[in-house]
């Protein structure tokens, strides 16, 4: 048995919202037992936001880029859930020779994996790692129990899910309509849809634990169906969450960009009055149709609200999605597609930034009133963090099932009708910010989750128990 303090390794596919979270996981960890983590990344996803972030990162957490793998030969329109599990199935010879180097040099407690990284248990076993391996699920536990349903659901339900008259029931879930279902589940004939199932099956058999950036409060139902799973034998969940992005020197330091110390909007902030501002963002990698873009930019002006608009270039015009997710930077000047007179008309009230704000110190700034977000996991966790509530606007991914969630169950959310027209929109963001019905109750829960989040992490409190266990089954079983 090796020496030394315990390390983890973890591997985090493309995507901010991946690494974000395993990265505040490796330190709660160094917090918590000294231990040491090394996280790997591929190169597909080396831009310079994410190269910032790790450089960031404390000592405690080490940073390794995987060689680049050639995915020339998948469809230029391939879905971001195919290209992720696809670079990671051909870098498992890279990932077990990093594997096999910490296993030398450091005392290995576990490999961690994001839900696209499973194929890389195969690299454990091929470089004789025995350590513990875990999934790391960045999203929520509706998202999890909808994975683990997966197989059962792949198997008996005959038809697309978007064409399902009943919303899909899973255990301690709020009932979710078939449109809301995953995107990369919509499409049968898509190869994504046999990579979503294919990880389902792999996460039930293959993990010996599984931890989710979750916390009670916001979905205890579920997290109670998971406590006492259908069938025996499926991992263990551990809900240690929310881990969401700390600011080093309580957020006025540098953020993932890189972004120096009172960035400009930062500045604009401090001279709004408190909870009077929206934040609208969709995320590292949403951008809207032009169309919707210039809805939301008239809606926001009728709400007669303050905003803060983070805005990239329609994804009309940024070519794929998937261009965007690899990659924060739009490439165009997104101003040029916001209505004739927009921004002077609303420049006493308005700020717009150009594809990417210092997110967590927004939502930490007390004249930040509001969030219109894509639902992304993290954006969500940030806001519930920081009291912030939320209008759902989402887009892609699991977004749709966690306005769902949100809106029907937790109650941290007004959701946007389907229609996204600029009337919707400026009454959503009213009511929100100072409605006296749904706005207020709205209000008052994200307030209690804000609270609720916090104990959990306290000394004590669910997450950190919930952590320490894990921490205390990696020792055990590496002894
Ligand atoms: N983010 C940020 N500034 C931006 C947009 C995003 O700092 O302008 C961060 C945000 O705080 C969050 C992450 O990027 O931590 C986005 O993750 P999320 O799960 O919300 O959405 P995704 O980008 O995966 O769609």
């Amino acid at each position: 048995m090796k020496a030394g303090p315990p390390h983890v390794a973890m591997l985090a596919t493309p995507g901010m919202g991946h690494l974000i979270p395993l990265a505040e996981l490796a330190k709660r960890l160094a917090a918590r037992r000294g231990a040491t983590a090394t996280l790997i990344t591929f190169a597909s996803a080396a831009s310079a936001t994410q190269r910032a972030f790790l450089a960031s990162l404390p000592p405690s957490v080490a940073a390794r880029a995987l060689p680049p793998v050639d995915l020339s030969d998948l469809p230029r329109d391939a879905a971001i859930e195919t290209l992720m599990t696809a670079e990671c199935a051909r870098s498992l010879p890279a990932i077990a020779a990093v594997l096999a180097e910490l296993g030398e040099t450091a005392r290995l407690v576990a490999f961690v994996v994001d839900q696209f990284g499973m194929e890389a248990f195969n690299a454990a076993r091929d470089a004789g790692v025995t350590a513990a391996r875990c999934l790391f699920m960045p999203m929520n536990l509706h998202a999890l129990s909808l994975v683990l349903h997966l197989p059962e659901l792949a198997a008996s339900v005959p038809r697309e899910f978007r064409d399902l008259a009943e919303p899909v029931r899973l255990p301690g879930c709020v009932p979710i309509p078939g449109p809301d279902i995953i995107s990369p589940l919509q499409d049968r004939s898509n190869p994504s849809y046999a990579v979503m199932v294919n990880l389902a099956v792999r996460c039930r058999e293959a993990a010996a634990a599984i931890l989710v950036n979750s916390f009670d409060a916001v979905e205890p139902e579920a997290a109670e169906a998971l406590r006492h799973p259908a069938e025996p034998g499926w991992p263990p969940v551990y809900p240690v969450g929310p881990l969401i992005l700390q600011s080093e020197s309580g957020g006025t330091g540098a953020d993932v960009d890189g972004t120096p110390p009172r960035a400009a909007c930062l500045e604009w902030l401090d001279r709004q009055p408190a909870r009077s501002v929206v934040y609208v963002s969709f995320g590292s990698g949403g951008a809207l149709p032009k169309e919707q873009m210039h809805e939301l930019a008239l809606g926001l002006e009728r709400s007669g609200q303050r905003f803060l608009w983070v805005v990239r270039s329609p994804s009309d015009d940024e070519g794929t999605l998937n261009g965007n997710y690899y990659d924060a930077e739009s490439k165009k000047d997104p101003f040029a597609y916001l209505p004739e007179g927009f921004v002077e008309r609303t420049k006493e009230v308005g700020l717009l930034v150009p594809s990417w704000a210092p997110q967590t110190q927004v939502l930490a700034h007390g004249a930040t009133g509001g969030f219109l977000t894509h639902c992304g996991w993290n954006s969500t966790l940030e806001s519930l963090v920081h009291g912030v509530p939320m209008v759902a606007w989402p887009l892609f991914a699991e977004q749709r099932l966690n306005a769902v969630m949100l809106s029907e169950g937790a109650g941290a959310a007004i959701r946007l009708p389907e229609t996204k027209d600029k009337e919707s929109i400026a009454a959503v963001v009213r009511e929100l910010v100072e409605g006296e019905g749904k706005g207020a109750m709205v209000r008052a829960k994200v307030a209690q989750l804000q609270k609720a989040a916090a104990e959990g992490l306290r000394e004590g409190g669910a997450a950190t128990t919930a952590l320490d266990e894990v921490m205390d089954k990696w020792e055990a079983e590496a002894n």
